[in-house]
């Protein structure tokens, strides 16, 4: 059997490729090494409840194109994302807005927040941010730095916030309004229906094999297509010849609880050091569900060692050196194409894996 494309790996990236390849008649095989479709966007439904499995995902963009492309998929929920976060029993809504200056000072007004802010940052005179907390605090001062940015930082990334990259925290919205939507994004939400079945309708009439690692059936899937495209982590495809790219990995703790509501929200970051876990999911609160039981995952991130799952790519000077030494070995492969979040080795949002996907096919498939 001859195929015009082997795509490895059943993720966002991998089966919106599919999917357009096959609208364009072209042949492809996905493989999967995992037991289901969906890469980490999967969800499985327990009594009712859909579970995200590999960590929490709220869908949200300003890309237009990418709106539309998945709202042909699926019908989106009017969810929006308001975490909490919870520092030695005293809880602050998130981002950091309003909200969460008037809990933390007793203020009201913005400028009372904004001058507060001055001063703090007046004291440190940090005139370029050179790392996360030299950025957190010259955006956010002292006491917010301390209380929901230090600890939280240091456990998600085991290392100290002065040793990580500044643009991690400026992923995080900061505002002088009442706002506790966590996306600056003008579209948000949580597919109907779940992600796994958003995924099913982009892998609709492709052959997906499932359980087959491509790495281990190297030479026989090679033979089988005329271009392979490869989502998983771009290292291993080179069997670390280069040295090992850093990820950090979670270990989630999943359970259902006999009550109908555990917390009140979805998500609830932890943000103090002493508590292991970084946040506690419960999953219902995503689908606005009314279930008797609930089911709650804690989230507990540690480095990845070779063999488990990698979550997020850890792009710091060295990481993102050893990348681009990959990229350029990647570029001179006839046949392989490398994307997504591990084969780009980029924190990718989904719409983000979607839109490369589709810039892709565009030059690819045209
Ligand atoms: P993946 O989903 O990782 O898919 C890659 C697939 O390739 C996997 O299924 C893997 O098993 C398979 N594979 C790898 N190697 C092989 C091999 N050798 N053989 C066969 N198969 C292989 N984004 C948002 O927009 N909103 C959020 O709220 C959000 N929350 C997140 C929370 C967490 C904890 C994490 C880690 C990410 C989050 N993201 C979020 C990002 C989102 O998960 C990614 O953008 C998206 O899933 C990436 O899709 P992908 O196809 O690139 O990778
Ligand atoms: N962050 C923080 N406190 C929080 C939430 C986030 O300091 O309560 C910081 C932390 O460094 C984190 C980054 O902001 O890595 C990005 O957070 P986000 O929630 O966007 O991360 P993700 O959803 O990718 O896990």
């Amino acid at each position: 059997m001859r195929y015009d494309y082997l795509i490895v790996g059943a993720g966002l990236f991998g089966a919106v490729f599919a999917s357009e390849a096959g609208k364009k008649g072209k042949k492809c095989l996905v493989v999967e090494r995992r037991d289901h479709i969906a890469g980490n966007v999967y969800c499985e439904e327990i009594h009712g409840i859909r579970v995200h499995r590999y960590g929490a995902h709220i869908f949200h963009t300003s890309d237009k194109r990418i709106w539309d492309y998945v709202c042909q998929l699926a019908e989106f929920n009017h969810y929006i994302n308001s975490p909490i976060a919870r520092f030695r029993g005293e809880l602050y809504n998130l981002p950091f807005n309003m909200n969460t200056f008037s809990k933390m000072w007793g203020i009201t007004s913005p400028k009372e927040a904004q001058d507060i802010i001055a001063s703090q940052i007046a004291d440190l005179g940090i005139t370029e941010p050179g790392n996360l907390e030299e950025q957190a605090l010259s955006l956010v001062g002292r006491d917010v730095y301390e209380k929901l940015i230090k600890g939280y930082t240091e456990k998600q990334w085991g290392r100290e916030c002065r040793e990580l990259p500044a643009f991690i925290i400026k992923r995080l919205p900061l505002r002088f309004t009442y706002d506790n939507n966590y996306f600056n994004d003008r579209y948000q939400g949580i597919p109907i229906g779940g992600y796994t079945k958003l995924v099913e309708k982009l892998l609709e009439g492709t052959e997906v094999r499932l359980r087959t690692d491509y790495l281990k059936h190297r030479q026989e899937l090679d033979g089988m297509a005329d271009k392979i495209i490869y989502t998983g982590m771009i290292d291993q495809f080179y069997d670390y010849e280069l040295g090992v790219l850093s990820y950090r990995s979670v270990r989630f703790e999943t359970e259902e609880l006999e009550m109908e509501n555990y917390q009140g929200n979805a998500v609830v970051n932890y943000t103090e050091r002493e508590v292991p876990y970084t946040r506690i999911i419960e999953h219902k609160h995503f689908e606005f569900g009314k279930q008797p039981t609930t089911i709650i995952s804690r989230e507990y991130s540690s480095e990845w060692k070779k063999g488990g799952e990698p979550y997020y790519p850890v792009n710091d000077e060295r990481n993102n050196a050893l990348y681009e030494r990959y990229r350029a070995k990647a570029a001179g492969e006839a046949r392989v194409i490398f994307g997504g979040r591990l084969g780009e080795y980029k924190y990718y949002d989904m719409d983000k894996v979607i839109a490369a996907a589709l810039k892709l096919c565009d030059t690819e498939l045209n």
